[in-house]
């Protein structure tokens, strides 16, 4: 009966997953298993009041998320995934444009205290790399990378089941790669980033003067007139529907992807690399000539074995990697 009572109070042990957003903040739970407790919830960002205010409404939502909970769930840790720049040692951010106030908040040790549980804190992208290792695609390699294709392209890098860091904490910035020297400039002071060309945004920026150049009207250009600028999303739709505009550009991007893809594999050899973000609505228009772009880049000395696939947990990711990472940290933990 003992043994049975023991049972039951391991099964209903969660560690609660945060991931801060610059709208929403969205909270999960995990069992030991892996497995979702639950649903995944969010409430607002506040958008004033600092630190402060923020761990207040993650407090609220956690609350909320536990109460709603038909089984009695107990947590155990609480994992934070937020957009970087982070002191991932000190558990601070260091910068957050879209929440301002927050630079040197100990966020981490805040969360911590405000629950009274064990936290863990992680950068956002690495987060949604672990979400999808434990609770979306999975990977039975452990080897396993992430490219989130969104306003910029994010990255997390798993070895056996570990996110990379890096010596110095800026190590999986697989955006910042170049895959094009002397390149488009980018925002973190190199030319030929790979987030200048994969990007939801930097491809319709870099689309509208090609564009404007065009000669001949295409589905493209009478986009651009009528709307003022043009989205990722006309690229593939006009793609799609045989602007050749459209698919000389949509080509050009699957191209530097691919030989992003390529250098990951030369580097990591991963099981495989996982694409997520905005652009992977385009689905099999983004993943089949990608395929063949990364089997036309790669070396022929030997067989490129990496799978290449689309994420499946959307937006829920970063939660239930916080959530899992968490975990992690608790097997970590001395006994
Ligand atoms: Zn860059």
């Amino acid at each position: 009966m003992e043994l049975e009572l023991e049972g039951l109070r391991v099964m209903n042990d969660v560690c609660i997953g945060i991931d801060l957003g610059g709208t929403f903040i969205k909270f999960g739970l995990l069992d030991s298993a892996g497995s979702l407790v639950g649903a995944v919830t969010s409430v607002p960002t506040p958008t004033a009041g600092g630190g402060d205010a923020l761990v207040e409404s993650m407090a609220a939502g956690v609350g909320e998320l536990l109460a709603s909970c038909a089984e009695t769930a107990t947590p155990r840790a609480v994992g934070i995934g937020a957009p970087g720049p982070l002191d991932l040692a000190a558990g601070e951010v260091v910068a957050m444009p879209n929440l301002p106030g927050l630079e040197k908040y100990p966020l981490r040790d805040a969360v911590a205290r405000r629950l009274g549980l064990p936290a863990m804190f992680e950068n956002d992208a690495n987060a949604a790399a672990y979400g999808e290792y434990v609770g979306g695609v999975g990977c039975a390699g452990k080897d396993m990378v992430m490219l989130t294709l969104g306003t910029g392209v994010g990255s997390g890098i798993l070895h056996e089941g570990r996110v990379i860091h890096g010596s110095y904490g800026l190590g999986g910035e697989l955006g910042h790669m170049i895959v094009e020297p002397h390149g488009r400039p980018c925002g973190c002071g190199q030319r030929g980033c790979l987030e200048q060309y994969a990007s939801a945004a930097s491809i319709a920026r870099f689309a509208t003067p090609r564009v404007e150049q065009a000669s001949a009207t295409t589905t493209l250009s009478a986009l651009l007139a009528a709307n003022g600028a043009i989205t990722s999303r006309d690229m593939v739709e006009a793609s799609l529907a045989g602007d050749p505009l459209a698919q000389e550009l949509w080509d050009e991007m699957i191209f530097y992807l691919a030989i992003g893809c390529v250098n990951i594999c030369r580097i990591f050899d991963p099981s495989q690399i996982v694409l997520a973000g905005g652009l992977t609505k385009a689905g099999e228009a983004l993943l089949n000539p990608l395929k063949k772009a990364i089997a036309a880049e790669s070396w022929t000395m030997s067989e490129t074995h990496t799978d290449v696939l689309l994420a499946k947990l959307g937006s829920d990711a970063g939660a239930i990697g916080a959530a899992g990472l968490a975990w992690q940290m608790l097997e970590n933990q001395p006994h």
